[in-house]
């Protein structure tokens, strides 16, 4: 008979032991069924780029360069890629040097690179609540004691992270660094406005705080618009981690940082420990991409494809939700962040979501300290307009079949939160907004 427990369990270093499969993996799987319309996974509109143009671009790398295609290179990355991707920041207003990055698989080995030059188990980093996942997981390999600040519709409340600072102060400790993801946020769908950028560009001085700005969604803003860097703000107390993965494509596993020379050269050395250095054959093929191709305006055609998809989701939201259910209205990119009344649980929902045939993922697993469970993440990337209007009606029966179990059992006051949506619209400063704020 096959025992569940891992018999390696004891062996395991302790920043191994509590790591476990999520069930989003589990709710992955099912997801992808055909007949399941899936707002869960975050996977960029690949099939928007023009397929013949990339075949082209692999096929010229390995015949014109193949022997350096197909050899090891240097740590921080190719200097030729890093001068296009000094070209990419260049597009949202930052000026960076090619020097100054490094070349990573992805911008997820950049964060997982970040934590582990900086946090020691037990260390204090500071994230929106809610954040990316993969930030969290970054983060806890680390044992980093993550410590979330509330959003609203305009991004980290910078008031909240003043609190938060000031109560560090006074028991004398200090933030090893504050995880931001200023635009478009994944999962929140909203951004930092640009008086809360100067706020918290200010607070990390007064604080001595670093800061992590992550920032794969500048460029997919639906009007074009692009928002003060913070690395712009306080260039010598932020690392900026970017990537390729939703202006070209994440199969491509390209991402890069941007980071003060002696933490740029630290970084260098701890990715050398962990790869040596960056595929040889994706970094020529993104930057024959950048050399050969019309980079902005494939950018430009992502843009359009999540801003017509956006409208249809949240078209398709209005109509369809039951009062008592909020969620933000993304301005780029393709999150949606939905808060439903707290009678409602996103674990279980998910799971009867599924036999409804649409998919979501939970918002626990977007916290590092278990909250999000009246919460979930909309992705709305991959469905065609006419399957996300689909989708969101098989939510919206779903919750307001709930809904009425709910008052059924607690009665309508009896089930906290539960405010209509229209109450929400009027509040001051706010809209349909669903972030938590506590
Ligand atoms: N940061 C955020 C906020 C993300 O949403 C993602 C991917 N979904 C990443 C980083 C990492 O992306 P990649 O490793 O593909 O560059």
């Amino acid at each position: 008979m096959r025992l569940d427990t891992d018999p390696y369990l004891e062996r395991y270093a302790s920043r191994v032991r509590g790591m476990s499969a999520s069930a989003i993996r589990a709710l992955f799987a099912v997801a992808s069924r055909p007949e399941i319309v899936s707002f869960a996974g975050g996977n960029p509109a690949v099939e928007a780029l023009d397929f013949a143009a990339v075949e082209d671009v692999v096929r010229q790398v390995v015949r014109d360069a193949g022997a350096t295609a197909l050899q090891y290179g240097v740590g921080q990355g190719r200097a030729e890629l890093r001068e296009h991707l000094a070209a990419v920041m260049g597009q949202e207003g930052i000026t960076a040097h090619a020097d100054d990055l490094i070349v990573t698989h992805g911008g997820q080995q950049g964060l997982e690179l970040i934590a582990s030059c900086f946090v020691d188990p037990g260390d204090i980093v500071i994230a929106e609540g809610p954040t990316y996942v993969g930030g969290i997981g970054a983060l806890t390999s680390c044992q980093a004691d993550v410590r979330h600040v509330a959003m609203d519709d305009h991004g980290m409340q910078v008031d909240q992270l003043e609190d938060l600072l000031q109560q560090l102060q006074r028991e004398g400790r200090r933030a090893k660094y504050i995880y931001t993801i200023p635009n478009h946020q994944n999962p929140g769908g909203v951004s930092l406005s640009v008086e809360r950028r100067h706020r918290l560009a200010e607070l990390a001085e007064q604080h001595d705080v670093m800061v992590l700005e992550d920032n794969p969604y500048g460029l997919l803003d639906f009007a074009g618009k692009v928002y003060p860097s913070i690395l712009e703000l306080i260039p010598d107390r932020t690392i900026y981690v970017g990537t390729v993965s939703k202006t070209f494509a994440p199969g491509v596993r390209t991402g890069w940082i941007a980071a003060p020379a002696p933490v740029r050269d630290k970084l260098v050395l701890l990715r050398e420990a962990a790869d040596l250095c960056p595929s040889s054959l994706t970094q020529m093929v993104v930057e024959t991409w950048f050399a050969s191709q019309p980079w902005r305006e494939q950018v430009e055609a992502f843009r359009d494809v999540y801003r017509v998809k956006a409208e249809a989701m949240l078209t398709a939201l209005d109509t369809e939700m039951p009062d008592g259910v909020t969620w933000t209205r993304p301005s780029g990119a393709f999150y949606v962040w939905m808060t439903v009344p707290s009678g409602i649980d996103t674990d279980d929902l998910a799971a009867k979501a599924l036999g409804r045939r649409v998919a979501f993922v939970p918002g626990r697993g977007f916290y590092a300290d278990g909250s999000g469970g009246h919460q979930l993440r909309l992705c709305y990337s991959q469905p065609s307009p006419e399957r996300i209007r689909e989708g969101v009606t098989r939510l919206g029966e779903l919750l307001h079949d709930e809904l009425e179990l709910v008052r059924a059992v607690y009665g309508a006051a009896g089930v906290p939160q539960l405010r209509s949506r229209r109450t929400d619209e009027a509040a001051p400063g706010g809209s349909a907004s669903g972030q938590e704020r506590g």
